[in-house]
């Protein structure tokens, strides 16, 4: 994962720091896009070895973030996603995935809008792909002049 070979990869990092005692004590766990924290998850453990058991699930957290990360700009991509913004239809490796955070916080446009994957998007899509520019058969809110699959709608 060195910068210069993965260059998306540098946007994103992981913090896992110490809970107050008080607070159900454990690690919290920060996700980091481009130097702000976008989500964070909490591993409370008791004092002793379930801690150091919490510790490791926390970076274990944050390396399969990482991981997907990586994965987002793997091929082949054979996974496809709308985006609710700008109808752009990004090509994934596979189903991002990651089971202590919410997915739509997760998987996110960068233009900032959510990606979704549900069968109607999907049918967007493929009318999209297809070469339908008519936003009323799109099922989506304004017209458009011109779409491609990287650029979104204009
Ligand atoms: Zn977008
Ligand atoms: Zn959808």
């Amino acid at each position: 994962m060195e910068g210069k070979a993965h260059p998306t990869m540098a946007h994103y990092a992981y913090a896992v720091g110490a809970r107050d005692a008080t607070n159900g004590g454990g690690w919290e766990l920060q996700l980091v896009k481009a130097g702000k924290v976008t989500a964070s998850a909490d591993f409370p453990a008791a004092e002793g070895p379930a801690e150091l058991e919490a510790f490791f699930a926390a970076m274990d957290a944050g390396e399969s973030w990482l991981l997907s990360k990586a994965l987002l700009h793997a091929t082949p991509l054979t996974y496809r996603c709308l985006c609710q913004g700008c109808l752009r239809v990004p090509r994934f490796k596979a189903r991002p995935q990651i089971d202590i955070l919410d997915v739509a916080d997760y998987v996110q446009c960068e233009c900032g809008g959510q990606l979704c994957d549900c069968p109607s998007c999907m049918a967007t899509a493929d009318l999209l792909e297809a070469g339908v520019r008519d936003h009323e058969q799109l099922s989506v809110a304004s017209p458009m002049t011109n779409w491609t699959a990287n650029g979104g709608a204009a």
